[in-house]
């Protein structure tokens, strides 16, 4: 188990690869609808609305995981949501509005070939597009790729998880579609790739994390620069970090307060001066993979889950660390605005140390967010 750190990267799915980033090819990627791995119990429309707002999520992010030496695990994903509200992603701690679940699939099994996928395109230019129903027959959200229990009431043929996406739908042009017949109507309602829902869609490429040389850990000022340079969080910390203490009416608090900040100010430092550090050598990543080994580095002091804020998995065993999603992948999801916008300092995703699998089902995980501390505020 003592296995490596291995790390993500985004990279941009080139035009007419998109088949690349579809189930039968077991993607891990950002963003896009879900390539599902197995067909058989998915997350419902319910399981996957937000804790806070109840809105549906949008697929943030899927990894596929497999674990050697487990048959029943020959195929293994694992798929992150996210809400898009902003304000969703205020308090910091667990859930809300994330979601994680894990699927597996033994080498044999209904859905896939037992030799691994060809890495060619495939013929028919039909592949490409978003598929609209499993192959079960279940059909598919047409906006979010998510199981789509709702029919249209006009056309009966588009589908829908809930009447969000069934209004948004309407709005980007079903309206005209649904009034024409037949394949016509089917033709004129393709699936589009994208839609303001969905997150931007890239390839994550696994690459394992060279091991930490002497060298490293003396930061030279120009090296100490360059990585402060490359995490726009960073800065964003030092900006909240420097308001915050310029607002705060200092002198109507004690000494012993004063001494207590302080302290607590340097431990946060310490902790962020190691996360800039570690992630120095390969600032662009936005994934850091290492199943029950190495956990996962904070961006701060605060709010790091102890023992008893992970819950045991469902079956009852000890839930164990996988992996964490690092702020670098807010620069790739276009969700900067003036405003507020979506936020984290690390999501740490826990998964079950049994690997259990109650057939074959989609099992719900543990997701925590960290955020960067603020300071004083
Ligand atoms: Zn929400
Ligand atoms: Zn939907
Ligand atoms: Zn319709
Ligand atoms: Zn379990």
């Amino acid at each position: 188990m003592a296995a490596g750190v291995e790390l993500g990267f985004a990279g941009a799915a080139a035009p007419g690869e998109a088949w690349r980033l579809r189930s039968a090819h077991f993607p891990s990627k950002v963003g896009g609808r879900p390539a599902w791995l197995g067909e058989a119990g998915l997350p419902g429309p319910a399981a996957l609305r937000c804790g806070r707002c109840a809105q549906p999520c949008a697929l943030l992010l899927q990894l596929y995981a497999p674990l050697p030496g487990r048959a029943d695990a020959f195929h293994r994903s694992l798929f992150v949501f996210a809400c898009r509200g902003a304000a969703c992603y205020r308090p910091p701690g667990p859930r809300g509005p994330l979601r994680v679940f894990r699927n597996q699939l033994p080498r044999r099994n209904d859905t896939y070939p037992e030799e691994p996928p060809p890495r060619e395109p495939p013929p028919a230019s039909a592949a490409a597009a978003p598929p609209r129903r499993l192959r079960s027959g279940a059909a598919l959200c047409r906006v979010c790729g998510c199981l789509g229990p709702r029919a249209c009431g006009r056309c009966r043929r588009a589908a829908y998880c809930g009447p969000e996406h069934q209004a948004l739908d309407w709005r980007r042009g079903h309206r005209r579609a649904c009034a024409q017949p037949g394949a016509a109507g089917d033709l004129e309602d393709a699936v589009p790739d994208h839609n303001e829902f969905l997150f931007p869609e890239y390839e994550i490429l696994i690459e394992p994390e060279e091991p930490e040389s002497p060298a490293d850990s003396s930061v030279d000022p120009d090296d100490e620069e360059g990585a402060v340079d490359t995490s726009e969080n960073s800065d964003k910390q030092e900006e909240l970090r420097a308001t915050g203490s310029a607002n705060e009416a200092l002198e109507c608090l004690d000494e012993e307060t004063l001494e207590a900040m302080a302290k607590h100010e340097t431990e946060d430092d310490k902790i962020f001066q190691k996360f800039k550090e570690r992630i120095a050598a390969e600032p662009e990543q936005i994934i850091r993979y290492c199943r029950g080994g190495e956990g996962p580095i904070w961006v701060s002091g605060e709010n790091i889950p102890e023992e008893k804020d992970i819950p045991n998995c469902s079956c009852g065993a000890k839930r164990i660390f996988e992996f964490q999603i690092m702020p670098q992948l807010l620069n790739h999801l276009k969700v900067d605005s003036l405003g507020e916008s979506i936020d984290w300092g690390t999501l740490a995703v826990y998964t079950c140390a049994n690997n259990c699998n109650e057939g074959n089902q989609y099992t719900e995980e543990f997701i925590w967010k960290q955020d960067f501390s603020a300071g004083s505020m």
